[in-house]
């Protein structure tokens, strides 16, 4: 299978190729030429596996330039190893009207460890099968968990190392503490003297720096990413909506063959695209809810078919959906129209004007396959209070933004299918908020003091790298200008 870019220019790439890259040489995102198709047979033969195998079986129709051997050994270094906190690794709770597919078992408590487990060990055995002999530097602007789960994912993988910026003062304390403590003979861990904003354009403006990008390769380094345009980061993201549709069979809350919905809390829209690939793929799924916070470019969007990012920003209790791009629609919209040039163009709307307006099929299309809708932080925090009265279960704020978007959606619609919820985050993670939603008061309490009173109500330990973080040290102290950060990257790797 090929890959090629989202904007047209006729450049084809193996999947490891396109894994090295990150993006496309016109900017474009690396898509397949085709998704393979499957069929119920296919379906039927993932249910007795483990999550592992699954992995395996569907990651081998994408990367058909890797060899069994090599996936096997990317899986089992990514998900075997104890380092998940449960042998499912994404298991699905049943709460009655919903079912809970959990995402958070991994070393970091959020879902990016899904994939972010995985892209290393795919680029690294990418940089074997083709012969690329530079090392490889993934550079990270992060808003707070990407950046500890990439950390985390490419710690001490070798011929490849890692930078992560992050905004000073504009991530949460626990955030700070799981990336100011990484391990790691390969990491770096920067503080910029800026906002997130700040660090994203300075990492996008070293990427785009042709001399600086020679400057590198004279020291035989090569930049990369690790963030969700990235096709590495997508594609074990599909193996898990295969995975919860085997589970509610092998559970026999399915029959053979019956269509379900999944509801996604969507920021830069990698997670729901690695449904709608699944879906287009040949799994069951009826309808894609996606689920937004108070920045909802997205419901409006997929409403009106007119992308349009000018308007006012909002801080909420939802930080990992906080967020006005949505990278990874290019992707759906390259494949609802098959049309790069139409892509292209819209991409350049978006740059030089903040908005673009698809056109009538598309819009059709879109609201085809996908339903959306927002809510604000009071009602997220009202649904946290109601899960739990109901059925003792503690929501996470972004899990909780889906949540009741999905009964927003079942209300609206009576759409009777059986609706998954995509959980993307430990509640731990969040804890003063989903502690403030169940009226507990987190009054001059520490994040560790926090972490213990949520114990009290949870039924579920506090994770284990979130308990660690009170004994570990900090190894990571250094700060920079925003206009320093070429500067860091070169005294990181001349070190
Ligand atoms: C990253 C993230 C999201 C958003 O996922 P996208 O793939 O960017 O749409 C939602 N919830 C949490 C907790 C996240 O970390």
């Amino acid at each position: 299978m090929n890959y090629s870019s989202t904007r047209g220019n006729s450049e084809q790439v193996t999947s490891a190729e396109a894994i090295i890259k990150g993006l496309a040489s016109d900017e474009g995102l690396f898509v397949p030429d085709s998704l393979p198709p499957i069929d119920e047979d296919f379906i039927e033969s993932l249910v007795p596996l483990t999550y592992e195998e699954r992995a395996a079986k569907v990651l081998g129709l994408f990367l058909t330039d890797y060899s069994p051997a090599e996936i096997q050994a990317c899986v089992t270094k990514a998900y075997g190893q104890g380092k998940f906190d449960c042998q499912a690794k994404a298991p699905v709770t049943d709460l009655g009207d919903m079912q809970v597919l959990e995402l958070w078992h991994g070393p970091t408590s959020a879902f990016k460890d899904m994939a972010l487990q995985l892209l290393p060990q795919l680029m690294s055995t990418a940089l074997k099968k083709t012969g690329e002999k530079s090392q490889v530097l993934i550079l990270v602007a992060t808003s707070g968990d990407t950046g500890k789960a990439a950390l985390e994912g490419f710690k001490d993988v070798p011929q490849i190392s890692i930078m992560v910026f992050y905004p000073e003062g504009g991530v949460s304390r626990i955030q700070q503490l799981q990336m100011v403590t990484q391990e790691g003979a390969n990491v770096n861990v920067t503080a910029v003297k800026g906002n997130f904003d700040d660090a994203q354009s300075g990492v996008k403006d070293i990427f785009a720096d042709s001399d600086f990008a020679q400057k590198l390769a004279g020291q035989n380094v090569k930049l990369s990413s690790a963030n969700s345009i990235n096709w590495g980061r997508l594609v074990p993201q599909i193996v898990y909506y295969f995975s919860a549709y085997a589970d509610l069979r092998k559970a026999g809350k399915i029959t053979k063959g019956e269509a379900i919905n999944f509801t996604v809390p969507t920021g830069n829209f990698g997670n729901i695209l690695a449904a709608f690939y699944a879906q287009q793929m040949g799994l069951p799924i009826h309808k894609l809810v996606c689920a937004s916070n108070a920045n909802n470019v997205l419901t409006d969007f997929l409403h009106s078919g007119r992308y349009d990012r000018n308007r006012q920003f909002f801080k909420t209790i939802t930080p990992s959906m906080d967020i006005l791009i949505s990278s990874n629609l290019e992707r759906l919209l390259y494949h609802l129209t098959n049309d790069k040039a139409k892509v292209a163009g819209w991409m350049q709307d978006l740059k030089t004007q903040g908005a673009y307006e698809t056109d009538g099929q598309t819009r059709q299309l879109l609201q085809e396959k996908f339903w959306a809708d927002w809510v604000d932080d009071q009602a997220t925090q009202a649904c946290i209070h109601k899960v739990y009265q109901q059925h003792k279960y503690i929501l996470d704020t972004h899990t909780a933004v889906a949540w009741q978007v999905a009964e927003n959606y079942q209300k609206a619609t009576g759409d009777d299918h059986k609706m998954v919820v995509v959980s993307t985050a430990s509640p731990y993670k969040f804890n003063g908020s989903v502690l403030n939603a169940l009226e507990v008061s987190t009054e001059g309490l520490d994040e560790f003091a926090l972490l213990a009173k949520l114990q009290e109500l949870n039924t579920n330990p506090i994770p284990q790298g979130l308990g660690a973080l009170k004994q570990k040290a900090a190894r990571h102290q250094d700060v920079c200008a925003k206009t320093d950060m070429r500067q860091a990257v070169l005294s990181f790797i001349g070190q």
